[in-house]
């Protein structure tokens, strides 16, 4: 049993205090915030995404490049930076972008999706944690032919993995999900995942840590940041606060997500994680709404039902570290999501805006490893797109490494 320091209250760091509490270790969860689940995972489009799992930087991407530098997608942005790790992080993103590379990257992170799912279904049976969680099936609509036609063989692979996804006309689409009557866009045809789920993912961060304090006395630290780790001779000793004295421990998790480079930058590991922001709107939900997730693969955009709620989440904004939102980007995804569901998102009084920062590689694939230069700390960061899909089954492949 070790003495461990969880760093960041996300879905990654609670999923992973969760998982070293259940395997005997004595766990703090630390956070900057004054709650669990205020960074990236507070405003995510909430897929529990088993299916998906595809990575970002892909030969479809590439091919779009092109027009995201032109500034011809509003659903993509990059602000070009004169730092070296912008650029590395940039050429090791095109070198991920070939085919052959694009589906060792999916298959891999479908693998962690599948064991967080397992993961996922073992806490279910332990706790009873309320995150309005639903498998509510997803719908992945394509607007013309050429792009349908170019999902069908990545469908005919991962149903070879064993994943149920199913090719569907527009008409089918429908009988799945009559919202889709009122649907604005274009649809050639659309892949339905039964199987996919969702959940909010800030409650489930909250849930779940008043479980874990309660079940297997985990402490937690709210309000506190870490600024740096106290090492003697290359081990682990402590961690160092902005505003509180120093806290002995003998593991730290790192799970900070983008932000974790701001007091492990000399971890040559975080180094190659990149914020890349998002945008979320959420409303009541009201008749009309859809009830299975969706995603408008032209538009980038994710709808769930959440509870009584309907939230639309999109944009990929390749920002400056610290840049923070731009208030424009909400007309961006209202005006998107207004295309499609005039009759939804047209003005909301009580619609609640949110922004987040994906933390990114340039493969898509979390960093789940010990550091090689303090012995002692662990990275569980870098989870992308997909970070509150993947967040038990890295927090368990992590848990392994911590032994
Ligand atoms: C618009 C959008 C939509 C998304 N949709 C989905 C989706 O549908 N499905 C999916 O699977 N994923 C989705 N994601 C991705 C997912 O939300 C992220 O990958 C995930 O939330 C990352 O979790 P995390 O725990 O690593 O980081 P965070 O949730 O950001 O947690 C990091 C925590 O670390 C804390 N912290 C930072 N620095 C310090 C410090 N120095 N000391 C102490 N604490 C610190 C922060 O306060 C924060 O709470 C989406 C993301 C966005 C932006």
């Amino acid at each position: 049993m070790a003495l461990v320091a969880v760093i960041g209250a996300g879905v990654v760091g609670v999923a992973s205090a969760y998982l070293l509490a259940r395997a005997g270790h004595k766990v703090t969860l630390i956070d900057a915030a004054r709650e669990p689940g205020l960074g990236a995972s507070a405003g995510n489009a909430a897929q529990l995404s088993w299916a998906y799992g595809d990575a970002m930087a892909s030969p479809a991407l590439l091919k779009h490049l092109p027009a995201i530098v032109a500034k011809r997608d509003p659903a993509f942005r990059i602000r070009w930076q004169l730092d070296p790790d912008f650029l590395i992080w940039g050429l090791r993103f095109l070198a991920n972008s070939s085919a052959s590379r694009w589906w060792s990257n999916t298959s891999a992170i479908l693998q962690l999706a599948n064991e967080s799912r397992q993961e996922l279904e073992a806490l279910l049976a332990e706790a009873d944690i309320a995150f309005d969680y639903r498998v509510a099936g997803k719908l992945h609509l394509y607007p013309n032919r050429t792009n349908f036609s170019a999902a069908r063989p990545i469908v005919e692979r991962k149903t070879a993995l064993g994943f149920d996804q199913r090719l569907l006309t527009r008409a089918a689409a429908e009988t799945v999900e009559p919202a889709l009557k009122t649907y604005q866009g274009e649809i050639a045809g659309a892949i339905f995942t039964p199987g996919d789920a969702l959940g909010d993912a800030a409650a489930f961060c909250r849930q779940l840590t008043a479980h874990i304090v309660d079940r297997y006395g985990v402490s937690t630290l709210f309000g506190q940041r870490v600024v740096a780790f106290e090492q003697r001779q290359g081990r682990l000793r402590a961690l160092r606060f902005s505003d509180r004295g120093p806290l002995h421990t003998e593991v730290a998790i790192v799970t900070a997500g983008p932000m974790s480079r701001t007091f492990a930058a000399d971890l040559p590991e975080v180094r190659s994680i990149r914020a890349v922001r998002g945008y979320s709107l959420t409303i009541p939900f009201s008749r009309g709404a859809p009830r299975v997730s969706l995603t408008d693969t032209k538009r980038k955009l994710a709808f769930a039902a959440i509870g009584n709620r309907m939230r639309v989440a999109g944009i990929a904004d390749i920002e400056r570290p610290d840049a923070g939102f731009g208030a424009d980007r909400f007309e961006t995804l209202r005006t998107a999501a207004c295309e499609v569901f005039p009759d939804l998102f047209g003005l909301q009084e009580s619609e609640s805006c949110w922004s987040g920062e994906r933390p990114m590689t340039p493969s898509s694939r979390p960093i789940i490893a010990p550091s090689r230069r303090i012995h002692g700390v662990y990275i569980n960061a870098g989870h992308g797109m997909l970070g509150w899909t993947l967040a038990l089954g890295s927090a368990r492949r992590m848990v392994g490494m911590v032994g």
